[in-house]
């Protein structure tokens, strides 16, 4: 029975909302608490910063080595009633799906579409590396997970987001609203495969069958082409929790075969040592993350960039 299976424990990943609050005054705030920071070298390899934190013991956290403004805490820490996280400062969420937004990168000012966005972790992150300032339209066409986003967006305090009810591969690209938006960040529905208390159950019957892998699939593929379709798009991230090829290298490859000329991938996190599988050249620069080798749910990110245009410049 289900509460015989054993359990993956992955660290507590604590996203500092630098909207509401700062680094330093959290970190001051769980000392204060008796939390006890641990220390590392600077030039820690990735697989012993790993190694680290599978080891974090109740009450020890440590600043990560990898994403900026993200704690971590040993498996189980529950802050669910904690003052910080009910007035909005911390934000419970995997290392992993931290890469979206910081891979997409766009500056203050940016028009951005996150175009399958709810319940909206990865818009609020959005929303803090943008400083709250630009606009950021995050569309769902699931309205009920849309309202749980509105919820958590207010309290987040990410004031730059205007959420639409919307199914993404129904948004022109070339409409006056839109056409200006330079970055997205796509994170369709997908198997879920990757996450780890359900990777570790994952039984035969627990698969997806291959016809769901397949509508899966070619969902993803359309949405990743629509996407690639809007004419001012400098950058785009396409993210899934699946640990699938047919929903991640094997997406990017036929997205990439669409667009050869417009768009590459960018070669991205040399530090992150986990890659893409090599299946196609260029795959290994896309990233994988899984909790063998990362201490996360499996995941997995690839960055597309516009190719320069060779369109005369203006003088
Ligand atoms: N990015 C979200 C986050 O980090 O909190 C998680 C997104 S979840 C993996 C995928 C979302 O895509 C679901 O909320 C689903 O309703 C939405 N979705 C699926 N098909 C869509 C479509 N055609 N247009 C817009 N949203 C869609």
């Amino acid at each position: 029975t289900d509460h015989l299976k054993p359990e993956v424990t992955l660290p507590r990943y604590i996203r500092i909302n630098t909207l509401i609050s700062t680094t330093t005054a959290v970190i001051q705030l769980f000392q204060n608490d008796d939390y006890d920071m641990l220390q590392y070298s600077k030039d820690i390899s990735f697989k012993e910063f790993v190694d680290l934190v599978a080891e974090l013991k109740e009450k020890q956290f440590v600043e990560d080595a990898h994403i900026p403004e993200l704690l971590v805490f040993a498996p189980g820490t529950d802050l669910h009633n904690h003052p910080l996280y009910k007035n909005g400062s911390i934000i419970f969420q995997d290392k992993a799906s931290c890469l979206p937004a910081l891979l997409l990168k766009p500056p203050p000012g940016s028009i951005v579409i996150d175009a399958c966005a709810a319940p909206g972790n990865k818009t609020t992150h959005l929303a803090t590396i943008m400083e709250n300032d630009g606009t950021i339209y995050g569309i769902d066409r699931d309205s009920s997970r849309l309202s749980t986003m509105k919820v958590l967006i207010t309290r987040a305090g990410a004031s730059c987001i205007t959420l639409l009810n919307k199914d993404f591969l129904k948004i022109m690209p070339t409409s006056q609203r839109f056409s200006g938006v330079e970055y997205i960040l796509l994170d369709p529905s997908c198997s879920g495969s990757g996450i780890a208390n359900r990777l570790d159950h994952l039984t035969d019957s627990d698969k997806p069958s291959p016809e769901r892998l397949t509508k899966l699939s070619s969902f993803q593929l359309q949405a990743l082409k629509h996407a690639l379709s809007f004419p001012k798009l400098k950058r785009l991230v396409y993210s899934t929790c699946s640990i699938y090829d047919q929903e991640n290298e094997l997406v990017v490859q036929a997205a990439l075969k669409e667009y050869a000329g417009r768009f590459r991938l960018a070669s991205v996190l040399h530090e992150w040592k986990c890659r893409g599988k090599n299946l196609f050249s260029d795959a290994e620069n896309c990233l994988r993350a899984s909790p063998k080798e990362t201490a996360t749910n499996g995941f997995f990110v690839a960055v597309f960039d516009a190719v320069c245009s060779v369109d005369a410049p203006d003088f």
